[in-house]
């Protein structure tokens, strides 16, 4: 039979030697938005397709198409997440959340799926972990959203990331922008690709957002939103910067910055490094006070925004931060003989109890392979059980670094015993 060892293209394995880079990234972002607030949500990874149409928008690149979309059996239509905003829309919605108190605030890890052309930093499965606010229009929302995503870079000492902010108004505003922009596009026609041009009559601002080189040329010199933004957008605009001047979170105002979905109102950032390539967006984010009505449901004003976890890993990667792997096989217990073994099991056993990370031999391996694979775990330390150890309930515990020698009890002392050997090793590594 043939092997199947190839996995689908645009999708990538963490294997269990580098799944601790994933955690601890992980853990730190978790850590920092529990800090502001945000309690973690899990919805499904697949939905009904029309709340991708409805959520992310039609006329965007990600629905008209990335998207995997099936018929079930059952001939409903359903649509692996491309993104994590919708989900979490449509189970605040449903679950009526508003009810508990406003804002809500959730956080999330999620995979998403995208029919894009794999490259460095694209994926057709990538994570995204993302914030999200639901049932605020303050400015001050905007701001302490940013400040969160600022707080996780900064504890993950991610540097030369330019946060660039803009705010691209409300449905009000837009209208004349919307006119604004057709007709300075309308002299580029000839030049624009395809997906620009039917752009022009659906979503003009889409064309900013255009990643060919020529229409992103052309769009250089195309009118911005912010001369456009009405009284109430500016302000809010204007109010956004001031908290975040306040907070100390360095920003550029870039007027080109509309993000890739549908649902944005007003603020819009991304935090961009130029440090791995053409995919330089880490995190995208804005507010979004329609999605909710879009949805069904009422005005609610919300809030968030995702970074993709593959390109922040290439960062931290490219910038040679180095992230601590804790895990550390701390004793391996190897064994001669039947008895030896079954004592070896029970100890280990014993000492997992108390968390610590102990291994022993379940190949059945000889004992000079069992201290060969004590060595390639790179176990800290090592003990060996056979007759003579079995009698005497005593056994001789390795640094495996040093080669220092301890002699600990193997019978019902034997946790205490190993924790005085530990701390005794310990104090000797120091004073060295
Ligand atoms: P891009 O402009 O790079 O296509 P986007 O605007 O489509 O990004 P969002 O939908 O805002 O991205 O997603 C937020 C983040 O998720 C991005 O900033 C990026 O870090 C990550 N991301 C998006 N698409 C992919 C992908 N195909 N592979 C890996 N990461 C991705
Ligand atoms: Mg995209």
């Amino acid at each position: 039979m043939a092997l199947i060892t190839k996995k689908i293209k645009g999708t990538e394995d963490v294997l269990p030697k580098e799944s601790y880079r994933w955690q601890f990234v992980e853990n730190i972002m978790r850590k920092e938005s529990q800090a502001y607030g945000f309690r973690e949500i899990r919805t499904p990874v697949f939905e009904h397709t029309e709340l991708f149409a409805r959520g992310v928008g039609q006329t965007t690149d990600v629905v008209q198409k990335e998207m995997y979309t099936f018929d079930t059996k059952g001939g409903e239509s359903v649509t692996l997440r491309p993104e994590g905003t919708a989900g979490a829309a449509r189970a605040v919605l449903e679950h009526a959340l508003e009810n508990e108190g406003l804002p809500i605030k959730a956080s999330y890890f999620v995979s998403c799926y995208r029919y894009e052309k794999p490259q460095a930093g694209r994926l057709r499965e990538f994570h995204q972990f993302g914030l999200e606010v639901y049932g605020t229009q303050s400015p001050a929302a905007d701001a302490e959203l940013i400040c969160a995503a600022q707080s996780i870079f900064d504890r993950l000492q991610i540097g030369q990331l330019r946060l660039e902010i803009n705010s691209i108004g409300c449905p009000k505003c837009r209208a004349n922008y919307h006119k604004a922009l057709k007709e300075y596009f309308e002299q580029y026609k000839g030049e624009l690709c395809d997906t620009c041009l039917s752009r022009l009559e659906k979503n003009p601002m889409r064309i900013l957002d255009c990643k060919s080189p020529i229409c992103s040329k052309i769009a250089e010199g195309a009118p911005k939103i912010t001369d456009y933004l009405c009284e109430e957008c500016e302000k809010h605009f204007e109010a956004v910067q001031k908290y975040l001047d306040r907070a100390g979170v360095k920003y550029t105002v870039n007027p080109t910055i509309v993000r890739g979905l549908d649902y944005y109102t007003k603020t819009v950032f991304e935090f961009v490094t130029d440090c791995i390539g053409a995919q330089g967006t880490v995190c995208g984010g804005g507010r979004y006070d329609g999605l909710i009505e879009e949805l069904g449901g009422k005005h609610l004003p919300s809030l968030g925004f995702a970074m993709g976890l593959e390109r922040l890993l290439m960062v931290m990667d490219k910038q040679g931060i180095e992230i601590p792997d804790f895990n550390e096989c701390k004793l391996y217990i190897a064994a001669m003989g039947e008895s030896a073994n079954e004592k070896a099991f029970e100890l280990a056993k014993a000492l997992r109890e108390c968390g610590v990370e102990v291994q022993t031999d379940i190949v059945g391996r000889g004992l000079r392979a069992q201290m060969k694979y004590a060595d390639k775990i790179g176990a800290k330390y090592s003990m060996v059980i056979g007759d003579n150890e079995l009698e005497q309930n005593k056994a001789t515990v390795k640094n495996m670094n040093t080669g220092k020698q301890y002699e600990i009890s193997i019978d019902k002392d034997f946790i205490n015993s190993f924790m005085q050997m530990e701390i005794s090793d310990e104090q000797e590594f120091k004073a060295v």
